[in-house]
């Protein structure tokens, strides 16, 4: 565990004192900043856009700012409530009622924040998807959603599993031509501009749900997570707290929106704070992603490492020439935050990254470090005010201070997940000793600030103690020649491992066997004594889930020689 302390970045962010904050917080409190609280009629929609949309003062300010090959498209508040009840009566035409789900299969583009506002406005249920989702991918999540329209382009239309749509009344296609194939095509350019630009807001009790997203896919066969509109409480608070967002802010949440940072931090949270979100479309590029930076003016930037670990090997030099002036802050989340990384965005954008927790299931970030707060490199930072974490044995005992367990939050923060869609079973084994378990291992120090281990499923037995991959992983890049690491143990006897390496190397360099010998020679200095990795591969790449997070069971089980089939769907061994 690194002692090091980084001073904190930003005394004068949205929450000035952490421990003063956490100890007096409540969710009611947080309440009583919504219409909804007054009123009685609660609609995520009108929190996030009517409200400031209805405002003359607010009404003309940029929600969202969509930028693709150098083209970008400002939407204010007014043309989101515009746009989105002309969408909604569109869907309402087509004899949507709430309850009913629109999936929607699109790369990045504005229609799809079109749709999830149109469908939350009536309580329908949005379930953003992965354009690049496989043909059984699809059919899998339409039997189990059977949803009554799915929106789309074009270009997606051939991969449909269209024998699994037996229950899609409408397929919306955003261009033409369409395919010609379904009988419910409608085609919506031209047509969602025709329609009325007033609607009624569909006023819904909190727990109604909102969307339906499933997981990434990391340990196991994806799950579909059910959230609800309530979670609008929690999404403001950590937009405001973590994110440090203001109304004047523009932040690029720098994810896709099928993954669950992008359909809730590229949308709803800051919007909820009445800022302004950006989207960019185009395939990465170090100097495309710089000069999104600069041309918007991003003030704050969320991102994931395995980005920004692009970004740095596109080398120290290009940075420069941009002018990131506009910048106050940077975090990052979906993987450990490496201290490399935080101490190359330090050097060259004199900023550094806020490692930040949450999973898809939590609904928002529940774990982070804060712009006023001192950093810990190797951290991934405090429990969120309004949230009570810990480490748990197997029994879901809370254990001491500096032990690796089991992080387990305490149920009732107000934008946990809603249900496990269709499977209760699923949801109910989410629970217990009266605690929310996460599947991830880490340890929490005396000042409250938690280190990830990896995964419950990653956990590797030596001897009788338990170890995260990551500490290995670690050990490894800190060689100059490893751009990323992945380890498994691929001895199937517990307690005694035969621990296995996967490396990509930096650009520029080939692999050898002197390589190889020198790099396991470098990791054993590192490691205590009884850990010894055994071998070393050298891969291209390594696999990765959509959202850019490493597959160590699918190496486990192409070394195992299990099927690997799809690894996205590889069942749990
Ligand atoms: P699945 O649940 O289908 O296996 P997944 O867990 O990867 O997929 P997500 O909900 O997108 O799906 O990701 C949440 C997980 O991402 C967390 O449980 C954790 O393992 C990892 N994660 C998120 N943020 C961090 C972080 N800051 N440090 C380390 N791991 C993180
Ligand atoms: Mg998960």
């Amino acid at each position: 565990m690194i002692k090091a302390k980084i001073t904190a970045q930003n005394p004068s962010a949205n929450l000035r004192s952490y421990e003063q904050t956490y100890q007096f917080f409540s969710w009611s409190d947080v309440e009583k900043e919504f219409t909804w609280y007054q009123t009685g009629k609660l609609n995520i929609v009108h929190e996030a856009i009517d409200r400031w949309a209805d405002d003359p003062d607010k009404g003309n300010r940029n929600a969202l700012i969509f930028e693709k090959a150098g083209q970008s498209t400002a939407y204010t508040y007014s043309d989101l409530k515009r746009i989105s009840c002309q969408w909604a009566n569109l869907l309402l035409q087509h004899g949507f009622e709430t309850g009913d789900r629109l999936f929607i299969l699109l790369p990045s583009c504005p229609e799809v924040y079109f749709a999830m506002l149109a469908c939350a406005r009536l309580g329908l249920v949005f379930c953003p998807l992965f354009s690049t989702l496989s043909f059984d991918e699809l059919e899998e999540r339409l039997e189990n959603a059977k949803p009554r329209g799915l929106l789309t382009h074009p270009d997606f239309a051939e991969k449909l599993p269209y024998e699994a749509m037996n229950d899609v009344k409408h397929l919306f296609l955003t261009e033409s031509p369409l395919p010609g194939m379904f009988p419910g095509e409608v085609l919506l350019k031209g047509l969602s501009e025709k329609m009325p630009a007033g609607c009624n807001t569909c006023w819904v009790p909190g727990n109604t749900p909102l969307y339906l997203l499933y997981t990434s896919g990391s340990t196991g066969p994806p799950k579909g997570v059910v959230h609800a509109h309530r979670d609008m409480i929690g999404l403001m608070i950590t937009a405001r707290y973590v994110l440090d967002l203001r109304p004047d802010a523009v932040l690029w949440t720098d994810c896709d929106p099928a993954w669950v940072t992008g359909t809730v931090y590229g949308a709803f949270a800051p919007w909820l704070c009445g800022a302004t979100s950006v989207v960019q479309a185009d395939p990465f590029s170090a100097s495309t992603w710089y000069r999104t930076l600069e041309r918007h003016k991003i003030s704050v930037w969320y991102k994931t490492p395995g980005n920004m670990r692009r970004l740095k090997e596109a080398g120290d030099d290009l940075t420069g020439r941009y002018d990131f002036s506009h910048l106050r802050h940077i975090a990052s989340v979906g993987e450990a935050l490496e201290p490399e990384l935080i101490y190359w965005f330090k050097k060259n954008f004199k900023i550094t990254p806020h490692d930040t927790w949450w999973m898809t299931e939590t609904g928002m970030i529940c774990i982070a470090n804060f712009p006023a707060m001192d950093i810990k490199p190797g951290s991934m930072g405090k429990a969120v005010p309004g949230i009570k974490a810990a480490a748990v044995d197997e029994n879901g005992n809370p254990l001491p201070l500096m032990t690796m367990g089991e992080l387990a939050l305490k149920p009732g923060w107000p934008s946990m997940m809603t249900n496990i869609w269709k499977d209760d079973e699923r949801y109910q084994a989410y629970f217990k000793n009266g605690w929310f378990l996460t599947g991830d291992m880490v340890i929490q120090d005396e000042e409250g600030y938690f280190y990830h281990q990896g995964r419950t499923d990653d956990l590797i037995k030596v001897g009788v103690k338990l170890i995260g991959p990551y500490e290995i992983e670690r050990a490894l890049c800190r060689h100059p020649a490893v751009a990323e690491a992945a380890v498994i143990s691929k001895s199937a006897k517990p307690g005694a491992p035969f621990l296995k390496a996967f490396v990509t190397v930096n650009r520029g360099l080939t692999p050898s066997a002197r390589l190889n010998q020198e790099i396991k020679t470098f990791v054993r200095a590192d490691l205590s004594s009884d850990i010894v990795l055994k071998e070393i591969a050298f891969l291209e790449s390594l696999p990765k889930t959509r959202s850019g997070k490493l597959l160590r069971r699918v190496l486990r089980a192409q070394e195992l020689g299990l099927p690997a089939g799809d690894p996205l769907n590889i069942k749990d061994y």
